[in-house]
């Protein structure tokens, strides 16, 4: 086995192809890129957002719509169909949440009108909400912050919650870990966000968030957050962080492919 394929880097479950238009590769090449690294599982996760398009009209958005002829397994690596969703107010909405979609992409009406959301997510295997314009909750208090992630957490769809050591926006971590624990839900410790870039700052949020998960219990995810294939896999600082710190590998969802699939049939 080769050590990338070593625990608890079975699975990145955070990555990026060129639908996400800052990201460079396709989803085959990210595909071919988690053979290389030995992992089990691939986990798509494109931005759903105001990042990808400057309007909310249907056909911005039809790339996720056709998820399911992905093969669930391809190539030897299972493959997860996800988002990784904006959330956009206070009360932890995830983007297109209030956009009625009266047709689809041949203009076709609906018998049944739906929100963008509702389209978009009715195909995928699970959301990482995240925040990447964190404009709204510039006056926030803690409190709120706090409460707009318990609600993000409280979507059924909503597994992980993306990057929040490096979002900037200050939240009352033990709270938000202790109800991602009720939902069986995963806080994600993401590779990118130990890019010098980030600073220092970054880093030690971060770190106290993974110790907190491994204080109270709380699963984590690991993700590159790969926005080209030759990353995905890769978690070179994750994996020093984690052996750090002596984090416990029953808390790790990502460290096999059955774990995480597992966590994914039980969240509530
Ligand atoms: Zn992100
Ligand atoms: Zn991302």
């Amino acid at each position: 086995m080769s050590l990338s394929a070593q625990p608890p880097f079975a699975c990145d479950v955070h990555t990026h192809t060129i639908f996400s238009r800052h990201a460079y590769s396709t989803i085959g090449e990210c595909v071919a890129a988690a053979r290389a690294a030995g992992l089990e599982l691939l986990g798509s996760t494109d931005h759903y957002s105001c990042m990808t398009s400057p309007t909310l009209h249907v056909r911005d958005y039809q790339y996720f719509i056709n998820f399911d002829i992905w093969p669930r397994v391809w190539d030897g690596v299972q493959v997860l169909r996800g988002v990784e969703a904006d959330i956009v107010d206070l009360n932890g909405n995830l983007f297109g949440w209030d956009h009625m979609l009266y047709e689809g992409i041949t203009g076709r009406a609906f018998e049944h009108p739906h929100t963008l959301k509702e389209h978009v997510w009715r195909n995928i295997d699970y959301a990482i909400a995240s925040i990447h314009d964190k404009t709204f909750a510039d006056h926030a208090t803690l409190a709120q912050t706090t409460q707009m992630y318990v609600q993000a957490l409280d979507d059924p769809k909503v597994l992980i919650l993306g990057h929040v050591g490096r979002t900037g926006v200050p939240f009352d971590v033990d709270e938000v870990l202790i109800a991602a624990k009720e939902h069986g839900k995963l806080i994600e410790i993401n590779e990118h966000s130990f890019a010098p870039h980030y600073g220092q700052v970054c880093q030690d949020t971060c770190r106290h968030i993974a110790e907190r998960c491994a204080e109270l219990g709380v699963m984590i995810a690991t993700g590159t957050d790969a926005h080209i294939a030759c990353d995905v896999g890769r978690f070179d600082a994750v994996r020093a962080l984690l052996e750090e710190i002596h984090f416990p590998s029953e808390l790790v969802a990502t460290r096999s492919a059955d774990a995480f699939l597992g966590v994914l049939a039980n969240m509530h």
